[in-house]
């Protein structure tokens, strides 16, 4: 037994060591640092990636969402709804704005925005639907859009896990108004640093989140509006370029690892979050009754993993006088008391998947789910 982390990054930098040099090394030779032909060219190949009009790149995955609200006109005494179980970025973006997010449950068999959770808290200020990809498993876009639409109101992804991801044959974060993806190094596409884009079809909210990036100028010095500053550098525009160029090999491998999870744990009576065909596994999260019991005993056999996420949103003490109170999202709040991610990565060998299912069957014998 060797142990397997949660994570390796060196493992891909390693990979990619001369690529990722050469991309640098272009970019110190051009001079040329915030806002170029770099990020410009990231912009196209990146929109011509995920099957979207354009792309605007901003600094990180929270100012994708912002941008995209601010851009769409949602401000101050508007709603924002949203899932309780998501990373606390996903609400804060919203905050940002002025809005006020409003917090449903999930849906228990995938742990993704449930549309009837929604379709509870609608009132004349809800202004968007802000479904999170959760995991990189797609939401129910149909249902989702059909609420859009029937109310009048624009639906914005927050795909920051799910770069990639398929729903219905379109890509994840081209099925609303615009997707935010985040390029944080955890994430399927990261970067050596923060970094984000905004997926956009129309041609005049891509312009719009253009000024906002640049803190609102319409032209040198000259600030239209009052936008933030929130540009992707040209070296972490050009190691994406670089590793753009793996993201479906490595997508391909997430999806292979999933399988070999899934096929190693049927019949352990572990609950694993239903995904579909289009998923791109961000993580592999399996469910426990005694989580933090289960967690200890894999981390004893060396089996890295991480809980996403241990507190609803709506129970964060920088939410909480949002609401709704303790108990009113039963089905988050017990996946948050059950969730635990396995490690999954591209780099991860077959032999190191073999041996979390190893340890993880070994753990439930004593642990039963
Ligand atoms: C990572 C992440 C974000 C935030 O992205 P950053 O680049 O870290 O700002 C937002 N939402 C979800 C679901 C994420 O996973």
């Amino acid at each position: 037994m060797k142990g397997v982390p949660f994570s390796d990054f060196q493992a891909q930098v390693r990979s990619l060591r001369t690529e990722i040099d050469s991309a640098i090394g272009r970019v110190l030779d051009s001079g040329w640092f915030v806002l170029g032909p770099e990020g410009e060219a990231f912009e196209r190949e990146l929109a011509q990636a995920l099957g979207a009009e354009d792309a605007v790149c901003v600094g990180n995955g929270t100012e994708a969402i912002q941008l995209a609200l601010e851009a769409l006109g949602i401000g101050p005494g508007d709603e924002v709804v949203t899932t309780s179980l998501s990373a606390a970025f996903t609400a804060l973006a919203v905050l940002r704005t002025g809005a006020r997010p409003v917090f449903v449950d999930v849906d228990p068999s995938t742990l993704n925005l449930s549309p009837e959770g929604i379709e509870r808290v609608l009132n004349p200020r809800t202004k968007a639907l802000l479904p999170v990809h959760l995991y990189g498993n797609p939401a129910d876009m149909t249902s989702i859009l059909g609420i859009a639409d029937k109310k009048g109101i624009v639906v914005v992804e927050d795909a920051c896990q799910a770069h990639g991801a398929r729903f219905s044959g379109r890509f994840a974060g081209t099925l609303g108004v615009a997707g935010a993806l985040s390029f944080y190094p955890t994430k399927n596409l990261g970067g050596l640093g923060d970094g984000g884009a905004v997926l956009v079809k129309e041609a005049g909210l891509a312009a719009r989140i253009r000024q906002l990036r640049n803190g609102g100028q319409s032209d040198r010095y000259r600030h239209e509006e009052a936008g933030i500053n929130s540009r992707l550098d040209e070296i972490q525009a050009a190691v994406l370029r670089a590793k753009l160029g793996h993201l479906e090999s490595w997508t391909a491998r997430r999806r292979a690892i999933a399988e070999l999870y899934r096929r190693g744990l049927s019949g352990t009576g572990l609950s694993i979050p239903a995904t579909t065909e289009g998923a791109v596994h961000h993580l592999f999260v399996v469910r426990h009754p005694r989580r933090d019991r289960f967690m200890a005993a894999l981390r004893e056999r060396g089996i890295g993993t991480l809980i996403h996420y241990p507190i609803p949103l709506h129970l964060q003490p920088a939410f909480a006088s949002l609401g709704p109170k303790p108990g009113d999202l039963p089905a988050a709040e017990q996946a948050a008391s059950q969730v635990l991610s396995l490690p999954l990565y591209p780099e991860l060998t077959d032999a190191q998947a073999h041996e979390v299912v190893d340890a993880v069957r070994e753990v439930l014998r004593t642990l039963p789910a």
